[in-house]
């Protein structure tokens, strides 16, 4: 197995993202799952920025963007990607109605 990076050392939001889809990348080609990886998604790096509210699909965040991925754990589908915070209530947009 190819070795990845742990999301935990990423030094910027848009590093996690990229950290998290060579994960997604190596999942989709191998018959490996998130549990052969040892890092807890559900406590990664946050990056400065008021603390979100809602967290549903929401993994990450720093001041200007946030961390999504689609539904479930279900990158090898949908990868991850970066959103920006809505500028009134800094919620992601698909939980705030600005
Ligand atoms: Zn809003």
């Amino acid at each position: 197995m190819t070795t990845l990076r742990d999301p935990d050392n990423a030094a910027s939001l848009a590093e996690l993202c990229e950290i998290l889809n060579d994960w997604a990348e190596e999942i989709a080609d191998s018959d490996s799952d998130l549990d052969d990886y040892d890092s807890d998604l559900t406590s990664l790096p946050t990056f400065g920025g008021a603390e979100v509210n809602d967290t549903t699909e929401v993994w990450s965040w720093d001041t200007e963007h946030l961390l999504v991925s689609g539904g479930q754990i279900t990158v090898q589908v949908n990868g991850w990607t970066l959103q920006s915070r809505c500028p009134i209530c800094g919620e992601a947009p698909f939980h705030c109605n600005h």
